[in-house]
């Protein structure tokens, strides 16, 4: 595994990670800020913090107006809350993702975060293509649908929870057409983005493999610097 210990020079250092559910970028997000010492944003808990205050004040999640206006008064304090983490909280998030008002109001947040002193990662489904256009890396996380389920059937089964692989496959295929197929701000991979398929790779090989594109990312600066 290439040696780094930190963003591996004083320059800042901008990581975007997309991808779909359960593709394993959120492991590979948090990792590799330890790794190199970042900052990191997980974009899709501001969706989910949406989806749940909508959801806890009896709102309507298909009423534009309302979640935009939720969306605008958003606090950092929000994505705090401990009830975001689940499926439904990310079905909530999907749903309220697809307005256009939704998604303003959270740019100025994800930009400011993005463009700190040091960098940062973030991860979510458009980093790459709207939010952080200029990123330094992109890496577009991927599995098939069925790799995806059976991830997510398996760790719902170790926390003893009844859970049917068929009903979970049909989850993430809707919500991979749901997040693909909203005209705005689509999931897709940004031109520029590295694509990693985790369908069968361990978390760790998945590290590397963003390890040494951060690393070819820096040899390149580098080089142009001097
Ligand atoms: O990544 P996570 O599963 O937490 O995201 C939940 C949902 O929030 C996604 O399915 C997607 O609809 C939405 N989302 C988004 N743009 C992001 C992050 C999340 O539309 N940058």
């Amino acid at each position: 595994m290439p040696e780094m210990s930190d963003a591996g020079s004083n320059k800042s250092l901008l990581i975007a990670i997309d991808g779909p559910a359960a593709a394993g970028k959120g492991t590979l997000a948090q990792s590799l800020a330890t790794r190199l010492d970042l900052p990191y944003l997980d974009t899709g808990l501001l969706y989910r913090a949406i989806g749940k205050l909508m959801q806890v004040a009896g709102l309507d999640l298909d009423d534009a107006v309302a979640a935009t206006a939720i969306a605008e008064k958003l606090k950092s304090t929000d994505i705090q809350r401990t009830d975001l983490r689940g499926r439904e909280a990310g079905e909530l998030a999907s749903r309220v993702a697809v307005h256009p008002g939704v998604r303003a109001a959270l740019v100025a947040f994800q930009r400011d975060f993005a463009h700190g002193p040091r960098g940062a990662v973030l991860d979510g489904r458009d980093i790459g293509t709207v939010i952080c256009p200029d990123a330094d890396v992109k890496l577009y996380v991927t599995a098939s649908a069925e790799v995806r389920a059976r991830r997510r059937t398996d760790e719902l089964l170790a926390k003893g929870r009844a859970v049917d692989y068929e009903a979970i496959l049909a989850e993430v295929k809707a919500r991979d057409a749901r997040d693909s197929g909203r005209v705005e701000a689509p999931l897709r991979p940004a031109d520029d983005a590295v694509v990693i398929d985790t369908s069968s790779l361990e978390p760790a090989k998945v590290l590397e493999a963003a390890l040494s594109v951060v690393q070819n990312w820096q040899r390149r600066n580098q080089a142009f610097a001097g």
